[in-house]
């Protein structure tokens, strides 16, 4: 069902459209860009290599979402400097087209819809509410620019390296999702609308041959230690913090990272734990360890075949479960005091900046030691709601508490074991100091005292021209995102 055809101008090898919406293909034989016109087919030249990248499709695959039929037509790779991600470009049977990407084990699947007028990328900013029409109203999660560095396969525009791409993602009522596509910042604004979905709603039927070798399939190698590290989420993994010598690598470029120091505690659930709860199986793949400026948690990164990526907390009080939560159903009318979530109200309890001090295992985005988000927790009862921002990106999630015992039993645990053993003290109120229980609370609070003496002395210094806060800092947070961020 070709749309047109002919031969590649570079190399003669036979080239076919099979979406109506396609400008370009990258010839799979030389890899020129082929772009079609009226009259014939233009060469554009050579497109540079693709990045390896994890992934669960390839171009030329076929598959259902939801029952939906759909074929994957070409990829774009993009970049925003803290690595590459690729984005799929997909056709349904229907003939209609939109895009696939992967973050945090979910699908986003989106179609090309007409726009209604929409704001301009300089207005835009993250949990601003904006009517998509007959789509509904949708929240910013996100508001970037990416490059574009490679692309493969048919797709509905040419590919030009280093061609900036300014976008903007947003969620909306029931699992709806979003992306404003500015391109290059000059042309109005492209529209595409659908869903998330959780991993085990795409069925991909027959795959074609990887492009490139699947990436950490069975085990990863450290390339730092060269240590075979059995692999727990393969081809959903960015980056593996390795148990034998603490190096953090690229998994998909075989590239270290950066090192960090020899942990301090090994974790309460072994990596590769296995177990079930509230009926999903889960294995243990990754562990981060966190801390603000009073305070020091765990992470464990859960991966849930078919689910996707799940969080479980230790902090000072209890082990808590975290779910991620979509933006648009946060209430945020009384920001910052309190936000709302299934017309409860939550509190504000602190608002840190939360930094990552030690990380291990595999982690599904561009870890660094040391990145820091904004953190924000409001409470009701034992739950809590928190806010992750980081630059202009933020992530939602609840958390409830998980008794350890459950814990234990799920992933066949000592039940008085290491788990078991909270600090016991409660997290502060915000404003509230104190708190904690450990050996080096005393430092902390002169710390922050210091700190706090320090800021009146600058701020009387600078008298009427400070403004108190420093900017929105925006600039200081990596590209990297939130652990909780995602697409
Ligand atoms: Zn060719
Ligand atoms: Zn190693």
């Amino acid at each position: 069902m070709a749309v047109a055809q002919g031969s590649c101008p570079q190399c003669g090898a036979p080239i076919t459209f099979g979406v109506g919406a396609s400008v370009s293909q990258v010839c799979k034989y030389c890899r020129h860009e082929v772009v079609r016109t009226d009259r014939d087919l233009k060469n554009m030249g050579r497109v540079a290599d693709l990045a390896p990248v994890p992934s669960l499709v390839a171009v030329d695959d076929t598959g259902t979402i939801d029952g939906q039929r759909i074929r994957i037509a070409g990829r774009v790779q993009l970049d925003h400097g803290a690595g590459p991600w690729d984005e799929w470009y997909i056709a349904f049977q229907d003939g209609r087209w939109g895009w696939l990407a992967s973050a945090q084990g979910n699908w986003y699947v989106t179609l090309a819809v007409a726009p209604p007028a929409l704001p301009p990328y300089e207005h835009l900013h993250v949990e601003q509410q904006v009517s998509l029409g007959a789509s509904g109203t949708f929240v910013v999660a996100e508001k970037k620019r990416g490059t574009v560095t490679s692309g493969e396969g048919e797709l509905p525009f040419e590919v030009r390296a280093g061609q900036p791409r300014y976008y903007a993602d947003l969620h909306g009522p029931n699992g709806g999702f979003a992306t404003i596509d500015y391109g290059e910042g000059n042309t109005p604004p492209t529209l595409f609308v659908g869903m998330q979905r959780p991993e085990g709603a795409l069925k991909v039927e027959a795959r074609s041959e990887r492009p490139v070798t699947e990436i950490g399939a069975q085990a990863i190698t450290c390339p730092n230690c060269g240590g075979n590290v059995p692999a727990l989420a393969p081809q959903r993994s960015e980056r593996l913090a390795c148990p034998y010598c603490n190096a953090v690598s690229e998994i998909a470029a075989r590239r270290v990272v950066e090192q960090q120091q020899a942990a301090r505690m090994s974790p309460d659930i072994p990596l590769g734990t296995r177990g079930a709860l509230d009926g999903q199986e889960y294995v243990v793949c990754g562990y981060v360890e966190r801390a603000s400026d009073e305070f020091a948690w765990q992470e464990y990164l859960l991966f849930g075949p078919g689910l996707g990526f799940r969080w479980l907390v230790k902090d000072e009080a209890s082990w808590m479960w975290v779910t991620p939560l979509s933006i648009a159903d946060v209430d945020m009318s009384s920001m910052p005091r309190a936000a709302g979530y299934r017309g409860q109200r939550y509190t504000l309890r602190n608002q840190n900046p939360a930094r990552v001090t030690y990380v291990l295992g595999e982690l599904y985005w561009k870890v660094q030691i040391g990145e820091t988000v904004d953190a924000m927790d409001f409470t009701h009862g034992g739950a809590v709601l928190s806010r992750e921002r980081a630059g202009d990106e933020v992530a939602w999630s609840i958390s409830t508490p998980k008794p350890w015992s459950e814990l234990a039993a799920a992933f066949k645990l000592d039940p008085s074991g290491s788990g078991a053993q909270l600090q016991g003290a409660a997290m502060p109120t915000f404003g509230g100091g104190g708190g904690g229980g450990g050996g080096d609370t005393s430092a902390t609070t002169i710390g922050v005292i210091v700190a706090i003496i320090v800021l009146i002395i600058v701020c009387a210094a600078c008298s009427g021209s400070c403004s108190g806060g420093g900017g929105t800092g925006t600039s200081s947070w990596g590209s990297s995102g939130s652990s909780r961020g995602g697409k």
